[in-house]
């Protein structure tokens, strides 16, 4: 492809590729990437990039890892294909790992990305509580601003505005309540006020819905995609002491805070929580092959036992757990824990954010906040008011550090107006030239718009 003239393969992506979420624009070039070696990509033209978004999608060891891609070529010889409506090695293995990295037993779901996990994991929460003998229970509590998939229940939990856009109506029986976005709380509240106010929010809701008609509360440890919101701890310990007053299970989204990202191997260990089923996808497999689980407390799958009615649980997925992702899974949390990279995380993210506490002078920065190594800086266009920064200035960050060799993201609610948080979330393999070049090259970008 390399041979082909940059313009031709641009030629080619316009009229073939429908990408995802960015609309079509004739004057800006998809980074059209070719190889990635470590936190690095190269596109066709040979420029190099810095990925400090790889993380959010979750490259966490890296790219260009030869020992993954030998993990999934060995079981494609071996044995490429079986349904896990029976079984096969890797995927006994995995689950095996993963109630090791979960710290609790729990039995795995296996399924292809993180929107399908938490579909299984919907399906499973309604299922359940009539399996216990129970009314049937089928609402869902999530909170705006977060994200939680493409599909129609998935996207029903999203909180974002995209929601609304052009698709409704989603599944129904999802109710939303505020985030604890404690940067724009009220005047005159503590954190931690604010927070054990948002929290008391889920239970007020609980009760007006009809306590017997909610079947989970469904929250990413801190809202990512959404804005980098990152909860008191009180907080969450509070939500769960809700859900078990009033028997709604506790589904914890991991599929980005999982896996080391904020510093602890699920993001969910900051707190005292131990949820009833964790999600999980990109970082299971550092995002080199599709893959994700649903894993549920033990007790709740032995539920399912108990009546030959409702034992089955109706749902399969074809390509959930396939051998080949479960090796190269495997061989994913392998390298992690030789290399310890839940614990470099931790410390490139302490030292990421010492060095960004800088720019909390900046005349466009309102609030800098982090959850182990992903960052986010909130721009805002006056710092009293806290109107959030303009589209426009958001993205003369992001193109001058995409021009210097640099990739950042761009987090928030993407049509309410709040898409301004400026995110980064390298790999957790990132040397300390990698950092060194993240702060360099942003701080320069923000201070050029000074
Ligand atoms: N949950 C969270 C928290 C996510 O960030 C995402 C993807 N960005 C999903 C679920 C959905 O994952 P997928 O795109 O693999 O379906």
């Amino acid at each position: 492809i390399l041979q082909n003239k940059a313009e031709d393969v641009l030629a080619k992506d316009r009229k073939y590729v429908w990408h995802h979420i960015t609309p079509y624009n004739e004057e800006v070039s998809p980074i059209v990437a070719v190889e990635a070696e470590g936190s690095w990509i190269t596109d066709i033209n040979g420029k190099r990039y810095l990925d400090a978004m790889a993380g959010l999608w979750c490259v966490n060891v890296g790219y260009g890892r030869e020992e993954m891609a030998e993990a999934a070529y060995e079981q494609l010889k071996t044995m490429p294909y079986f349904p896990l409506a029976q079984s096969h090695l890797p995927a006994i293995q995995l689950a095996e790992k993963l109630n090791e990295w979960l710290e609790g037993e729990y039995v795995i779901f296996f399924s292809n990305s993180g929107s399908d996990a938490n579909e299984t994991a919907f399906k499973i929460a309604r299922q359940y509580h009539e399996q216990n003998g129970e009314p049937s229970r089928y609402k869902f509590i999530s909170r705006y601003r977060a994200y939680h998939g493409n599909s129609m229940g998935a996207l029903a939990a999203t909180g974002q505005a995209v929601r609304k856009y052009k698709y409704e109506p989603l599944a129904p029986g999802f109710v939303h309540v505020r985030p604890p976005d404690s940067y724009r709380r009220p005047a005159g509240q503590s954190v931690e006020e604010f927070n054990l106010q948002c929290a008391q929010a889920i239970e007020d809701t609980i009760v007006w819905e009809g306590k017997e008609t909610v079947a989970a509360v469904i929250m990413e440890p801190a809202i990512t995609g959404g804005g980098i919101i990152v909860p008191h701890p009180a907080y969450m310990e509070k939500v769960q002491e809700i859900c078990h007053k009033h028997g709604v299970l506790l589904i914890i989204d991991e599929v980005i805070c999982g896996f080391g990202r904020t510093g602890k191997k699920f993001g969910h260990m900051h707190f005292n929580v131990k949820p009833d089923i964790v999600t999980m996808a990109k970082g299971l497999t550092s995002g080199y092959l599709p893959l994700s689980a649903t894993a549920v407390r033990k007790d709740i799958y032995e539920a399912f036992k108990k009546s030959a009615e409702y034992g089955h649980f109706r749902h399969v997925n074809t390509f959930g757990g396939n051998p080949a992702a479960c090796a190269l899974a495997l061989k994913n949390l392998e390298i992690m824990e030789k290399e310890e990279l839940v614990e470099r995380g931790r410390i490139l993210g302490e030292r990421l954010l010492e060095e960004m506490k800088e720019l909390e002078a900046h005349p466009y920065v309102g609030d800098i906040r982090s959850f182990g190594f992903l960052l986010g800086i909130e721009l805002v266009e006056d710092k009293t008011t806290k109107e959030p920064a303009s589209a426009a200035r958001v993205g003369r960050v992001i193109a001058e550090c995409k021009a210097n060799g640099l990739i950042i993201g761009k987090n928030g609610d993407t049509v309410a107006g709040f898409n301004n948080v400026i995110a980064l979330s390298p790999p957790l393999s990132a040397t300390n030239e990698d950092l060194e070049f993240i702060v360099t090259t942003l701080k320069a970008a923000m201070n050029k718009m000074i």
